[in-house]
């Protein structure tokens, strides 16, 4: 039954929106198609939280979409919506979505709504798994649709009135975390679903899964495998670049799920007896967020598979008796091909990541030439950082952060007196432990 809660009562005011979002969902408006703010930014709003995103839902196809604006780009094959950019800024523009039906595999939906285009309709594989969910219907329908209750609520940005239909106002208030429909079903169509109830409980603090969707999260975990090492990247960055990437790397611990999106590391914890450097790292990600500075995905990636790939350096160093530097490169090779398989890094982030790791075996040089030529790296910063954060949790003893601290400010003659320090440190460290 839908509930229409006026401004008067949800409190929420027109300057509490994002303007671009406004803009967009007035043009369509304007142009005849029913459009509403949803999802996630009605939800954080309500709880008194800054959205992260603005989403907009319409009765416009993807293809009229596009037609109103001059910058709107259509992505996605599985789930097909309009980005529209805006200055710097893209908003995500998606079409009310219809039930599924029951369609064979790879068998096109003809139905009245399935967009004609060759990528779209909806297609079922057999064991319930959404390969494409572009068939479209009705808001009432849309509704259906979506994850949680928590997300499914609508707002008319020119009336400011939120349509409830499935009851999600309640839910919020008693902090609610609940499938709409089937959990079962909803989480066999899209395995993803169970991370994002792992995210939002991480998110959300206080707010409790119910048991209906709590008991079928726990048998759908292992359909994640199902889901394209790409998405599950994606999903991966959700968890850790949104500001509770601490409390969401302790709920994948939680409910059993690490190893779907972090195999390695999720090994590796289950023998370590410290995940010190994990921790540490989590939070000074959360803390750089909460400032608005730039977290990138490499430095966090090079965190997670670090520690194996240590263990598997000293390894090769001591059982085939290669420098230490080969045995690096060969560790870091194996680690990657393993992670990729689960999500895959794009290429870019794989290359910085593993420059950060062998910045790791320069950073102890004692030349100036070579400290010089450190320093000039693109990745310098981030091989720093990881450093300072290896000394922090413990796992190096500390000194070497310090000293390239100094080093990085220091007069041509202060860097060949703290060169020449630690050139004599080492010698004498030679000396002791002959
Ligand atoms: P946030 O942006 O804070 O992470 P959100 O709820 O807005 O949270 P988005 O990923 O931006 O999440 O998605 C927008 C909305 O789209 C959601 O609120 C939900 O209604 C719907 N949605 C997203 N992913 C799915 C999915 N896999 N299945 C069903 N509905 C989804
Ligand atoms: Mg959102």
């Amino acid at each position: 039954m839908l509930r229409i809660i006026p401004q008067s009562v949800h409190k929420i005011a027109k300057e509490q929106l994002d303007i671009q979002a406004i803009s967009i969902a007035e043009t369509l408006s304007k142009a005849g198609f029913e459009t509403y703010l949803v999802g996630g930014c009605i939800r954080d709003l309500l709880l008194g939280k800054a959205p992260k995103d603005f989403d907009i839902a319409t009765s416009a196809h993807p293809e009229q979409v596009k037609s109103q604006f001059k910058r709107c780009r259509l992505i996605g094959r599985r789930f097909r919506l309009a980005h529209v950019r805006n200055g710097k800024e893209v908003i995500e523009v998606a079409t009310f979505r219809a039930n599924p039906a029951k369609q064979p595999l790879n068998s096109k939906d003809t139905r009245q709504g399935a967009d004609p285009n060759e990528a779209d309709g909806h297609q079922v594989s057999e064991n319930g798994l959404l390969i494409r969910d572009n068939c479209y219907g009705s808001v009432e329908e849309d509704v259906m649709r979506r994850d949680l209750t928590i997300n499914a609520l609508y707002l008319n940005v020119t009336t400011m009135d939120i349509h409830d239909y499935i009851n999600a106002i309640p839910d919020i208030n008693a902090h609610a975390i609940r499938v709409i429909g089937d959990p079962e079903i909803r989480f066999r169509e899209d395995p993803v679903r169970t991370l994002r109830v792992i995210r939002f409980k991480a998110k959300l603090k206080g707010f409790r899964v119910n048991d209906a969707t709590q008991n079928a999260l726990q048998r759908a975990l292992p359909l994640l495998s199902e889901v394209s090492p790409a998405r599950r990247f994606e999903e991966l960055l959700k968890f850790f670049l949104t500001g509770h990437a601490q409390s969401s790397f302790q709920h994948l611990i939680d409910f059993n799920a690490l190893h779907y999106l972090l195999p390695v590391t999720a090994k590796y914890l289950e023998t370590a007896n410290s995940k010190a450097l994990y921790d540490q790292a989590l939070i000074n990600t959360d803390d750089r967020i909460a400032i608005n500075k730039h977290v990138t995905p490499a430095f966090l990636m090079a965190v997670f598979l670090w520690p194996t790939i240590r263990e598997l350096k000293i390894g090769y160093m001591n059982k085939q008796n290669i420098p230490s530097f080969i045995a690096l490169q060969k560790a870091v090779t194996e680690i990657i091909e393993k992670q990729n398989l689960v999500t895959s890094i794009p290429k870019r982030f794989a290359l910085a990541m593993r420059e950060i790791w062998e910045l790791q075996e320069r950073l102890p040089s004692c030349s100036l030439k070579r400290c010089e030529a450190i320093v000039q790296q693109r990745r310098f910063r981030a091989g720093y950082d990881f450093l300072l954060l290896r000394e922090e949790c413990g796992e190096i003893k500390p000194g070497l952060g310090d000293w390239w601290t100094e080093y990085q400010v220091a007069t041509i003659r202060k860097k060949k007196e703290l060169i020449s320090t630690r050139q004599k440190n080492k010698r004498k460290q030679r000396v002791e432990k002959k």
